[in-house]
């Protein structure tokens, strides 16, 4: 999958071949683009620039101190202006670092609990935010395969959690986002997406609302989730190469 060596810009070219092929693949009515989010964490400030240097623009972090510590070296050293780069949080967010994400993240598409909106929501209030306070986009994590060693609300408990952001005022639903369990084959992921989407809709429906994004799909299947409708995919090795731990 992801060769030792090859360059950024390589591996680049082949998964934006690999995307123009999947988007070919859905049906023509289908307009909405796909944002690749370069997901970061285990690799070095020096491999992001290298990606910034290929045009990559949004980078997702799991880790809150990881991903803290590179938004202030890249605000030294990334040769574009900053204001164009995008932060996503992905990663499992703890109540105690809570306060450290508020205007940090474009996006956090990690909300998994009843717990963690309240826990924003006191941290907004407390910031006391000059801007408008409906200001942190989210999505919502969901939990497809029910393994309990994985993050994510389960389909059951996923409107109730929709309603408390949608009537949360600091926080904007805008759409859901799932990993699923390790699979041998890409197509094997191919259920679990088409589900996210499904529960997609019958949120739409039950909100008469439009949710912009559905992110799904990692490395290994990113392909199949852009057929399944993904508007965001988070690639890791297969863009940026091997991790090589925890930075910071
Ligand atoms: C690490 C991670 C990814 C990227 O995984 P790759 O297999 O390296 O593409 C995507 N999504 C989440 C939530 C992750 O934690």
């Amino acid at each position: 999958m992801s060769r030792a060596g090859e360059s950024i810009a390589s591996r680049w070219q082949s998964v934006q071949r690999e995307i123009e092929i999947a988007l070919s693949r859905r049906p023509k009515n289908w307009n909405h683009p796909v944002k690749v989010l370069a997901v970061s964490k285990g690799q070095p400030v020096e491999t992001i620039l290298e990606a910034v240097a290929q045009g990559l623009l949004c980078f997702g972090e799991n880790y809150v101190q990881e991903a803290l510590a590179k938004q202030e070296r890249l605000l030294h050293e990334v040769p574009v202006d900053v204001t164009q780069l995008e932060w996503h949080f992905i990663g499992h967010l703890q109540r105690n670092k809570v306060s450290r994400v508020i205007q940090r993240f474009h996006l956090i598409q990690s909300i998994d609990r009843p717990s963690l909106v309240v826990e924003l929501e006191r941290q907004m209030a407390k910031a006391n935010l000059n801007l408008s306070p409906k200001s942190q986009r989210v999505l919502i994590e969901v939990n497809l395969s029910g393994e309990p060693s994985k993050a994510g609300v389960s389909p059951q408990d996923l409107e109730s959690l929709a309603q408390q952001v949608k009537d949360s005022p600091y926080l904007i639903l805008d759409g859901l986002m799932t990993m699923p369990p390790h699979q041998d084959s890409a197509e094997n992921s191919r259920p679990y997406f088409k589900r996210l989407a499904e529960l997609k809709s019958l949120l739409e429906v039950k909100f008469h609302c439009s949710l912009p994004h559905l992110s799904m799909g990692t490395s290994q299947d990113y392909a199949v989730a852009i057929e399944e409708g993904a508007s965001i995919v988070r690639l890791g090795s297969i863009l940026l190469g091997e991790r090589q731990g925890r930075q910071v």
